[in-house]
């Protein structure tokens, strides 16, 4: 159950400075006018990170992907999310050891303990993503048990609000009714586009993707297939 858990009242209101300590903002007039924006509105004196979180990892499990795409994107903050405590405070730990063995490395990676089927505008500014992970989420196969699926029409519309235009959701799953009911929904939100095979094959991080998860290790020990699809967030159309 996750009616422990504490959201911030708005984007503004999130101090990140503890997850990613060699991002925020020095004691500088950059620092001084940032903070003082942000914190007139919110009231709080929220520490600033020198940018904004891009990539995130839905339901990130035990963070072999956030842990392998992080040294290959040194420059660009990736979050893990997921909602099981002592998952998210194993990849906190991981996280931890690897900044400990690898000065300067993995500085850009964290892990937060959220339920990101609720209030994941709460955590990112319109537009604020450029890459969403959604890597062997649980299948709930039950017809009964689909509305608890982290893709649906009402979630996709989350997805569309914090990822910017030309950003990429990139899906994997060994369940193919899933992937089925991934690209259905997806395909049928006005804000998304499956990415055509050839382009999807030449992104490094699916190759990431389809080898660095714990899902994905467990997948390929048993033989098993692996469905990938990627979605690109669309431009709004001009009247909205
Ligand atoms: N992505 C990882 C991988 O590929 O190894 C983990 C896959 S695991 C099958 C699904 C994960 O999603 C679990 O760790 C689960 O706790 C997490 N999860 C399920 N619902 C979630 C939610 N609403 N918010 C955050 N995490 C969630």
């Amino acid at each position: 159950s996750d009616h422990q858990l504490t959201y911030p009242a708005s984007p503004e209101h999130m101090d990140w400075s503890s997850h990613y300590p060699a991002f925020v903002l020095e004691n500088s007039q950059e620092q001084i006018d940032a903070e003082s924006e942000a914190n007139v509105q919110t009231g709080l004196a929220v520490k600033r990170l020198k940018q904004d979180i891009e990539v995130a990892d839905i339901g990130c499990g035990f963070g072999g992907l956030l842990v392998a795409l992080a040294p290959i994107m040194p420059d660009t903050l990736l979050l893990g999310m997921e909602i099981r405590t002592q998952v998210t405070e194993y990849v906190q730990e991981r996280i931890k050891a690897l900044r400990a063995q690898h000065p300067g490395q993995y500085e850009n990676a964290a892990c937060l303990r959220a339920n990101t089927m609720k209030f994941l505008p709460n955590f990112f500014k319109k537009h604020q993503l450029s890459k969403i992970f959604l890597c062997f989420p649980d299948p709930h196969f039950k017809a009964r048990k689909h509305k608890a699926r982290i893709v649906s029409t009402t979630l996709n519309s989350e997805y569309a609000f914090v990822v910017r235009p030309g950003g990429i959701i990139y899906t994997i799953t060994d369940v193919e009714d899933l992937h089925n009911w991934m690209a259905q929904h997806f395909n049928a939100h006005p804000s998304f586009e499956r990415v055509g095979e050839e382009e999807q094959e030449a992104d490094e991080c699916v190759k990431v993707m389809r080898v660095e998860t714990e899902e994905g290790k467990k997948v390929e020990r048993n033989q098993g297939q692996k469905f990938v699809a990627l979605f690109r967030r669309l431009e709004d159309p001009p009247w909205r």
